[in-house]
């Protein structure tokens, strides 16, 4: 049996052999697993046994940011082949759905995502996966920011929401990972400038590294007022809401100009009053964002380009007998780290 990283119930993670369904269909790949991020969401179903409607009731593999190399293909597959290095896309939606007819396959009901309960994760040192959902990298990819392409999609999808414009300037509240991934999404889809707000400086420090991203920092006394000269006061062309804070996401209407869009993709946890009428009085346009959908292949191509440099988000690297010790660091938070991976 493979070895894995369990996560046995809320709050008990181990490192033991597992039974997993290992068979490979005529459309799959099995896949030699390299690296694996540690997200949000893996250390949310550690700490608190749920996130939502998805409660972990027997053990779960963890991990969903994954690449490695091809070690087998299936009968039909012909665009992968043995040897090949790749990231893997974690949600596999009914190919037979409704949603996925429409290519909206982020939001099939059925859709079967990996360290989503009851359904295992990757981090296992092989997996088996649709090749469909596995994209080559090219070579000057590293596996590193292959396991990144995931939490970077949802950058390109909450871009896509928006619908950018060239020239935009955009606010991203919250300086997270996920923030992180959507100023530069943002940039790359076509902004000028990307004004990021969060409480913590270390980690606006280390995404105001890159050019054209304006850091403010909550706490300063005049925050409101830097924010708004960023645009001589009209207000930003688009709000991505990245924090999920209520506060932030009631404060939002105020920053977004006349006519502008809020794309909301941070998850608050207890619903949000909101004010409607803020909102009607600039004819805002609001978004929302669930996972990504046929984004994979446009962010390895920003990847590869150049034009999207994630390699300083990567914080720490663990090898893979050190997962728990990878995970109870993620549970500290240190806002010095953005992502932590575990390799093989
Ligand atoms: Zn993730």
């Amino acid at each position: 049996m493979p070895q894995a990283l369990v996560l046995e119930e809320k709050g008990k993670l181990a490192l033991r052999e597992i039974d997993l369904d290992t068979a490979l269909g005529p459309h799959d790949v099995r896949i030699a697993v390299h690296t694996v991020g540690v997200c949000g969401s893996d250390v949310h179903y550690y700490t608190h046994g749920k996130i939502g409607p998805f409660v972990v009731k027997e053990p779960m593999v963890l991990g969903h940011e994954a690449a490695g190399t091809v070690v087998e293909v299936g009968t039909a597959v012909s665009h992968l082949q043995k040897g090949d290095r790749v990231c893997m896309e974690p949600g596999i939606p009914d190919p037979n759905s409704r949603a996925a007819k429409l290519g909206i396959y982020n939001v099939d009901p059925a859709v079967r995502f990996w360290a989503t309960p009851p359904i295992h994760g990757c981090l296992t040192p092989e997996v088996v996966h649709p090749a469909k959902f596995t994209y080559a990298l090219p070579d000057n990819v590293t596996f590193g920011e292959g396991a990144m392409v995931e939490p970077f999609a949802i950058g390109m999808q909450a871009a896509f929401r928006a619908k950018i414009k060239p020239g935009d300037v955009a606010l991203v509240q919250g300086a997270g990972p996920i923030g992180m991934m959507v100023a530069l999404a943002a940039l790359a889809g076509g902004c000028s400038k990307v004004v990021i707000t969060d409480f913590a400086q270390p980690k606006l420090d280390l995404i105001g590294q890159y050019d054209t991203i304006v850091p403010i920092n909550l706490g300063d006394d005049n925050a409101v007022e830097r924010i708004e000269a960023e645009t001589g006061g009209w207000g930003c062309d688009l709000v991505f809401e990245c924090s999920g804070a209520a506060q932030a996401i009631l404060q939002a209407p105020q920053f977004v100009c006349p006519g502008g869009a809020i794309v909301l993709v941070g998850m608050p946890v207890e619903p949000v009053p909101m004010d409607i009428v803020s909102l009607q009085a600039k004819e805002v346009r609001l978004e929302t964002v669930f996972r990504y959908a046929n984004v994979y292949d446009r962010a390895i191509n920003l990847i590869a380009s150049g034009k999207v440099d994630l390699k300083p988000l990567i914080s720490e690297t663990f090898a893979f007998s050190d997962s728990i010790a990878a995970f109870d660091r993620a549970v500290e938070q240190r806002p010095t780290d953005v992502k932590l991976q575990i390799t093989f």
